[in-house]
């Protein structure tokens, strides 16, 4: 500890480990399911309310409207609730990122809807790592840094909608992304403290195949077969695959009674590409799969969908980043690695705008997305601390 500045030891005294875990009992209790709207408004104003603590604008930002294409291949518009954006300092020359959401993975009619302790030092409750922890400690490092008096310039987003792929706040995200020195984003850490380094790309697409129905044994050379059509489809995109683009055909939906040739069908299909030229690659790849279907098949073929994730490599300017933050968690005799994952978050959509960013500065804990999802509760104060100081470094011009 003694390597910290006296700036540094003011604002972590200011950090308030009570505060930080009545909030996180507060916000778990309010049920954030991506889909509920009305449950991701309360959290809304709840957050709204806490961050009106820091100086700055704080707007609740209206989500860009965003479909889902129906098993009946039908495309309707998805509701999302409204982003928070918080501006301090506009004009300060060093400008941060911080990100999270207010978003789980459990829907209002999920059984895992309260908290309890499941061991002295261990919470137990929905989203209470993923990531309401993380948006409490964010939240008092913040204070500590405002209560020190170092004048930092700093966008916070809140979305809405992270766990469903940031389709309504990808926009509102790449736009507060821009003139940013570096970005932090508040997903959680392994237990033992390991932040995520490298994560591949994903992208999620529908694609509705419209052929012609037919009597099975009377007329069936009218009809044009949609399924088989959506068949020859996931079969030809699979064989795209490789160890740098991972192809997951998911689902095909349609069809109907045997004695009908199916006119309709919707293939579910997600990408994983390791890096841009994949994305490219698969792109064309769709492109030529569809174009040979259609001939081949007679049928028409609507493709809706994105690579919403963008890969997101380790490049020099976030191995600065990360080195940063190593050396601030060694100041503070917290030892911080990290590892390559599958997984992906809004960090890669921040990567892709070319802002380095650390995308697990929340809290230690684990099990996420299941009903054993877990809060290391000393984990906010050490995480709070590591944010301060990364923050005040960064506000120094560390990466400058
Ligand atoms: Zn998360």
């Amino acid at each position: 500890m003694n390597r910290l500045s006296s700036v540094e030891r003011a604002t972590l005294e200011r950090i308030d480990a009570a505060a930080m875990l009545a909030r996180v009992e507060r916000w778990a209790a309010i049920s954030s399911g991506t889909r509920n709207v009305a449950g991701c408004a309360a959290m809304a104003t709840e957050l709204a309310d806490a961050f009106a603590a820091l100086p700055g604008d704080i707007e609740l930002v209206e989500p860009t409207p965003t479909e889902s294409v129906g098993a009946d291949g039908h495309v309707t518009p998805l509701a999302h609730g409204r982003h928070l954006r918080l501006s301090v300092r506009p004009d300060a020359p060093v400008r941060l990122l911080l990100t999270g959401h207010m978003d789980t993975v459990y829907p209002l009619d999920h059984p895992f809807q309260t908290s309890r302790w499941r061991e002295p030092g261990v919470l137990n409750g929905p989203g209470v790592a993923d990531m309401k922890g993380g948006l409490s400690l964010m939240l008092e490092a913040l204070l500590a840094i405002e209560a020190s008096g170092t004048p930092l310039g700093y966008d916070v987003v809140i979305n809405s909608d992270e766990e469903t792929g940031s389709l309504s706040s990808a926009a509102l995200l790449a736009d507060v992304a821009r003139g940013k020195v570096a970005a932090l984003t508040y997903e959680p850490a392994l237990p033992d403290g390991t932040l995520a380094g490298a994560r591949g790309g994903t992208g999620n697409f529908s694609v509705v195949v419209r052929g012609r129905a037919a009597h099975a044994g009377r007329n069936p050379e009218d009809g044009r077969n949609a399924i088989v059509a959506a068949s020859a489809l996931a079969v030809r995109l699979h064989e795209e695959r490789s160890p740098q683009l991972a192809v997951n055909p998911a689902r095909i939906e349609g069809g109907g009674p045997n004695n009908v040739v199916p006119d309709l069908a919707v293939l579910r299909v997600n990408f994983r590409p390791a890096d841009a030229a994949e994305i490219a690659r698969a792109r064309a790849a769709i492109d030529a799969a569809v174009a040979a279907v259609q001939t081949a098949h007679d049928v028409s073929i609507h493709v809706h969908g994105s690579f919403n994730r963008p890969p997101k490599p380790i490049d020099a300017g976030a191995a600065r980043l990360f080195a940063l933050v190593r050396d601030a968690g060694a100041d503070l005799d917290q030892p911080i690695a990290w590892r390559d994952t599958g997984g992906v978050c809004d960090g890669n959509n921040i990567a892709a705008c070319g802002v380095p960013v650390v995308d697990t500065m929340g809290a230690r804990g684990g099990a996420i997305h299941s009903t054993d999802e877990f809060l290391i509760v000393d984990s906010l104060a050490e995480r709070a601390a590591l944010s301060a100081v990364t923050m005040l470094r960064l506000a120094e011009g560390a990466l400058a």
